[in-house]
């Protein structure tokens, strides 16, 4: 042969310069096979023959040479692995008879590379190397044990190339369950949920301390406890009070039963009788307290759980193996108090507050008696009219000031991170201005899109300039930390809807303030009006909240459907079957035919099972 030969499978661009019609493209170009064995390698429809591309009308899995040809090349070798995964994918018979047809030389490990197996896998040397160790077989069997989940035939051939003397450990040891799962395995079934609560979320904790630690756990423990009162004076009033719409009279006086029939999981729970009427109740009531909440083996972050129809059946299980957080970036990406550096940890606000050279103003607090705080001007940054190291020398104890000077020492000696130029910035600024004016002080709104700006505002949070946010992230961040929503589109898309209808509520002289500054960007506005919205206000989570936990979500199959009427030009399908259908009794409505039939018109399954379990004399038509 003259001409180097490129061999080329099918479907592949290259292949292809000109697109025919498919009438011919069908018909036309295809592999001739061997004699007596026909070409079952198409990479278009499986199973059919391929097209050939040369003069011998042979595809490369047909023709010996071909197929040398193309090992030989990298453009060649890239073509057949991905006809060798598609064979993988969609019959392995034909994937089996095209890996026979390689030489001998590649046959054992080269599809074991096309399929993604480790790098041990790729050569016999490599192989003999990595099962010689103890940590080479552990890397192995961690390998395996990942692809047997998704792929379990893949492991099959993966052992073909394993050395004999060690297969049979393979084996054993991938039959198990590794020993951390088996071992966390055990010790979750000795716990009682509340107990694998306690135990996951010991692992969560605070970055910032308590001012008083002593004085708010107080001021905790009266709240909780008035809390408590309220309610028991609601449902268990002892003196007989008055259904004002109605005139009448109850009492229903706290008894020694009902003590003994509280189940409190926490201090802060209600004090209240166990929900006993229903199993359903009882069943929502576990829902509230343990099942509405998941929390992640790996990052331990918290994530909202629907109520679904399984949850009044069974309490669902604490814990989920990952997140969408750490499935997504891996665990790494989630902040922990751990990876805070030490200098910042524990600090109460009064000790950040004094390491911000700025003061921030929300405008003057405004509440009516029985409402929400209303948002009486935009967020604005002003210089502090006081040197940061002035403010922590101010501080009202002496533990705060230690703390504070040791962590604005670590800010200034920071590299990464912009503290110190705000820092110097402002002392510069006190230079200047010795009687700061609060007009002097004021920053221009857009201070709040300068890079690096929360390393002066929540120093402990943002210890380093690299985890600050784009705008657009603080965005997204105000989403995620109201409201944690799925990844994407979803959660933006909520929080415009909340912006969107909530744009009525400013008032004009809002809009004054922002559009008389200069230098606004889209973003910047956006940030602005998001920055005044008060995120925590309830009117605001409530909105959000009804997203997240919708009042109640179905289980099972939805199917959409016109209903039909008498003069329609075509009759649906779902009328057919059921004017057809010999089983059902002529009382059936068509609603009830369709809740009961799969899509083949047949009894549905869980119908079936119900007849099997009943023992029924009736069949399973008249059963349905
Ligand atoms: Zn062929
Ligand atoms: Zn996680
Ligand atoms: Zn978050």
């Amino acid at each position: 042969m003259e001409q180097p030969i490129v061999p080329i499978v099918e479907g592949q661009p290259a292949a292809r310069p000109i697109q025919r019609p498919a009438a011919s493209a069908a018909t036309t170009n295809l592999c001739h096979g061997r004699p007596g064995d026909p070409c079952c390698f198409s990479t278009r429809v499986s199973g059919q023959r391929a097209r050939y591309q040369d003069v011998s009308r042979q595809c490369p899995w047909c023709n010996a040479a071909l197929l040398q040809a193309g090992l030989t090349s990298e453009r060649g070798r890239g073509q057949l692995s991905r006809s060798l995964r598609f064979f993988w994918g969609h019959d392995k018979a034909v994937y089996h008879k095209a890996v026979g047809r390689l030489p001998e030389t590649v046959r054992l490990h080269w599809p074991l590379q096309v399929l993604g197996l480790s790098a041990a896998f790729h050569s016999a040397a490599s192989l003999r190397t990595a099962v010689a160790t103890s940590q080479g077989r552990g890397r192995i069997l961690a390998m395996l044990r990942k692809r047997q989940a998704a792929d379990p035939d893949l492991v099959a051939e993966a052992f073909k190339a394993i050395p004999a003397e060690h297969l049979e450990d393979f084996e054993a040891r991938l039959a198990q369950e590794p020993r951390r799962v088996r071992q966390a395995r055990r010790r979750a079934a000795a716990e009682t949920v509340e107990q694998r609560w306690e135990r996951l979320l010991a692992h969560r904790r605070r970055l910032r301390g308590p001012a008083l630690p002593e004085a708010e756990a107080a001021t905790y423990s009266r709240r909780a406890t008035e809390d408590r009162v309220r309610v028991r004076r609601k449902f268990f009033p002892a003196r007989p009070k008055e259904v004002r719409h109605t005139g009448r009279q109850w009492s229903n006086p706290w008894t020694d039963e009902a003590a003994e029939s509280v189940r409190d999981v926490a201090d802060n729970d209600t004090g209240l009788p166990r929900a006993a009427i229903t199993p359903f109740a009882t069943m929502l009531e576990d829902w509230c307290k343990q099942g509405a909440w998941a929390i992640c083996e790996r990052c331990f972050s918290l994530e909202p759980r629907h109520l679904k129809e399984v949850d009044t059946r069974r309490v669902a299980d604490p814990a989920v193996p990952n997140c969408r957080w750490c499935r997504r970036d891996g665990v790494e990406s989630v902040p922990t108090v751990d990876r805070v550096p030490r200098q910042l940890r524990g600090l109460c606000h009064d000790v950040v507050a004094a390491l911000r050279p700025f003061d921030i103003d929300c405008g003057p607090y405004q509440r009516p008696p029985h409402g929400y705080r209303v948002h009486t001007a935009l967020l604005r940054l002003l210089w502090s009219d006081t040197d940061v190291e002035a403010k922590i020398a101010a501080l009202e104890h002496r533990t705060w000031r230690t703390k504070a000077k040791k962590a604005f020492k670590f800010l200034m000696q920071h590299s990464c991170s912009e503290y110190r130029n705000f820092v110097t910035q402002h002392r510069r600024f006190l230079r200047d201005h010795p009687m700061p004016t609060d007009a002097a002080r004021r920053r221009p709104l857009q201070t709040l899109e300068t890079p690096g700006i929360e390393t002066a505002l929540w120093p402990d949070l943002y210890y380093n300039s690299d985890l600050c946010e784009s705008e657009v992230d603080i965005l997204k961040g105000h989403v995620d930390n109201i409201a944690p929503q799925a990844a994407g589109s979803g959660g933006r898309g909520l929080l415009m809807r909340y912006v969107a209808t909530y744009n009525v509520k400013f008032s004009s002289s809002f809009h004054n303030e922002m559009l008389a500054d200069t230098g606004v960007s889209g973003y910047g506005m956006a940030l602005r009006i998001l920055s005044t919205l008060h995120p925590s206000e309830p009117e605001m989570w409530v909105t959000l909240f009804k997203q997240l936990f919708p009042d109640f979500a179905l289980g099972g199959t939805m199917l959409p459907i016109v209903a039909p009427w008498p003069t329609m030009d075509a009759q649906p399908e779902f009328v057919r079957r059921y004017e057809e259908c010999l089983w059902r009794s002529d009382s059936m409505s068509l609603l009830e035919y369709l809740r009961k039939t799969n899509a083949a018109g047949e009894v549905v399954a869980w119908i079936q099972k119900l007849h099997a379990a009943a023992d029924s004399a009736l069949d399973l038509g008249e059963f349905a």
